[in-house]
């Protein structure tokens, strides 16, 4: 199984460095996820990786082999895209088969592989079908069932539930999940859904710019993220971000005894604790119901911020607040964290 790594990866269309110095290591056997907002670079990379794209500069191993001259069939590695991809007049059991033909598996081996792949989607009912008969979840299982069929050790998912509705997009979460345990692959996936990142993740690898911001285990990037894009981007609703030319920045300053290297902080919205009170600082704005708890914007002193409570606070409210120190992020001017 390819151990990836990446040295100094980069590539630009005309002005824009879709990938600038991009570098890691991957381990084999783990999920990794490319988290980022849209022009991140996480789909160039995602290609790079699959050999569909060149790069400038840099090199690509899998294992020990340099494969960055190498074609994607070469590479062996299997891809799934956003959209289904199935050939319109072709049964699902021979979508599913294509490609085994000219690799010289014998019909007897083909029918099990199929068969076998098919079962672990399940969707050997549908087998017989061609594409139009099936449902937009089934599709893209047929499409998984295809690029799983060889058992790859490598497999690339681009965005590929994203067309999906919620609850079909976490029932195929999941079940990349549990196919990636039973087979064992690596498997690299992007997206710009910080929930299917969490979802499906051992490692976040966060891009921004063309850029790795961060990388690590979801639950580290969340509660210690190394700088501020990374906190920025992670997390629902976003932590609040206040900067050093605020007067709550002012106020908060005296208050945490902050250093002055400190120009930014952020607190997560789950964080703060607050009390009901008419001469508090603070007054809630608007209010919107969730499950289990209520977002709560208001203003205080110069800021609009948020948090999380698990009472309903009506508009107008006013209340004192805080967060332990503990929770209070801080970062330098360059938005790196202290
Ligand atoms: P992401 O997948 O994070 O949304 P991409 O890797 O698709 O980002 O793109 C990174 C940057 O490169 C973007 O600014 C995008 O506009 C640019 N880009 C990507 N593909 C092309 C292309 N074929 N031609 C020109 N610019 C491109």
């Amino acid at each position: 199984m390819p151990l990836i790594r990446i040295e100094h990866l980069s590539k630009s269309y005309d002005d824009t460095h879709a990938l600038n110095d991009v570098s890691f290591v991957m381990e084999s056997g783990r999920k990794t996820v490319i988290l980022g907002p849209s022009g991140a670079g996480k789909t160039t990379l995602l290609r790079c990786i699959a050999g569909l794209e060149t790069c400038e500069s840099g090199k690509i191993f899998f294992d020990d082999e340099d494969v960055t001259a190498k074609s994607p069939a070469e590479r062996k590695v299997a891809m799934i895209f956003q959209s289904a991809a199935l050939f319109a007049h072709t049964k699902i059991k021979d979508n599913i088969a294509y490609g085994l033909y000219k690799l010289g598996y014998t019909k007897g081996e083909i029918e099990t592989m199929v068969m076998r792949s098919a079962e672990l989607l399940h969707i050997s009912h549908l087998l017989e079908r061609y594409p139009n008969m099936l449902s937009g979840g089934e599709k893209q299982r047929a499409s998984i069932a295809r690029a799983i069929v060889r058992k790859p050790s490598l497999l690339l998912l681009d965005e590929p539930f994203s067309s999906l509705d919620e609850r079909l997009r976490e029932e195929l979460q999941a079940e990349m999940m549990r196919l990636q345990e039973e087979i064992g692959m690596t498997m690299i996936s992007v997206t710009h859904d910080q929930q299917e990142a969490m979802n499906m993740a051992d490692t976040v690898i966060f891009m921004k710019n063309g850029e790795i911001k961060a990388s690590g285990a979801p639950e580290d990037l969340y509660l210690s993220p190394p700088n501020l894009d990374t906190a920025e981007f992670i997390g629902s609703p976003a932590v609040n971000v206040i900067h050093d030319d605020t007067a709550l920045f002012a106020r908060l300053k005296e208050f945490y005894h902050l250093k002055d290297e400190v120009r930014t902080i952020a607190i997560r919205p789950e964080n703060f604790m607050f009390e009901e009170d008419e001469n508090g600082i603070a007054e809630v704005t608007h209010i919107k119901p969730g499950y289990g708890n209520y977002e709560v914007r208001f203003r205080c002193l110069d800021q609009n911020l948020i948090l999380l409570s698990r009472v309903p606070l009506s508009k107008g409210t006013r209340f004192r607040l805080c967060a332990f120190d503990a929770n209070v992020m801080r970062f330098d001017e360059k938005g790196i964290s202290l």
